[in-house]
């Protein structure tokens, strides 16, 4: 017997951006492979009778190495079980549900993806910045700033990304955030660019910051600002409809 993975995203933390199909795939699990990122509004709604397995990193210190994820979900499957790998926001958004769905497949094993809202979207929209708008960017550039911009063999092009007349959004971009600054600077960008950092978003101590692409490091440095975290870079960031705390 063979059971069956499910692929799914959570939304970007609270209940009600959870989907209606998420919600009936978790609840039908035997077993909950899952990250920290969706939150605890959504983790502490995982069926109590699941096998339930974090997979979370704490710190940079991951507590499975995703080798092991991959290798964890094709054994539970192999044992019959209905296996939900539950990540926040879209699986298939720098969430390696990719990478999990390739895995799953070498082994013949049937998956069905559960899109998800993403953070890279939703955060900044629920703060009042769209991330196109007629006025200000007919275009949008979802980009990871896991990688070292200095790294000659970064995958990212920072010359075309500085001129890119859009807006930017990074995600895991808070630890580069020095060096993608100064990355975006080097190639041209405007050091007028407005830049939004939300932390937490949709959490109870959600935080915004704001500044310019000039200033922004210093003012990150003097908030504090930690991960996770969306930053939105360009004129959208006018519409910002709050105020810092
Ligand atoms: N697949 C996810 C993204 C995974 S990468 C999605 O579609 O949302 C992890 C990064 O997502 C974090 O480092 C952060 O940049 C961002 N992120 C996810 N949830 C977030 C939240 N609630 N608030 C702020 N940033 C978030």
């Amino acid at each position: 017997m063979i059971g069956k993975a499910y692929l799914v995203g959570s939304g970007p933390g609270g209940l009600g951006l959870l989907t209606l199909r998420a919600r009936e795939v978790i609840d039908s699990a035997d077993v909950v492979l899952y990250d920290q990122l969706p939150g605890e509004e959504i983790l502490s709604t995982l069926p109590q009778d699941a096998e339930l397995i974090d997979c979370g990193k704490y710190g940079g210190n991951h507590t499975l190495k995703q080798h092991e994820i991959e290798a964890l979900m094709v054994e539970k499957v192999r044992e019959g079980k209905t296996v939900v790998r539950l990540k926040g926001g879209d699986p298939f958004l720098f969430g390696r549900g990719g990478e999990e769905i390739e895995v799953l497949r070498e082994h013949g094993i049937s998956v069905e993806v559960v899109p998800g809202v993403t953070s890279a979207i939703a955060v900044p929209e629920m703060v009042g910045i769209p991330v196109t708008h007629r006025r200000y960017a007919s275009q949008v550039t979802f980009i990871t700033g896991h990688e070292d911009p200095t790294k000659p063999e970064s995958a990212l092009d920072w010359e075309v990304l500085s001129r890119l007349k859009g807006t930017l959004v990074i995600l895991m971009g808070v630890k580069n955030l020095p060096a993608i600054a100064a990355a975006l600077a080097v190639h041209g960008k405007d050091p007028a660019t407005p830049v939004a950092i939300i932390e937490r978003g949709l959490r109870p101590d959600q935080r915004v910051t704001v500044g310019t692409l000039s200033d922004i490091v210093e003012v990150a440095r003097a908030r504090g600002v930690r991960p996770p975290a969306v930053i939105v870079i360009g004129g959208v960031v006018e519409l910002y409809g709050g105020t810092e705390e």
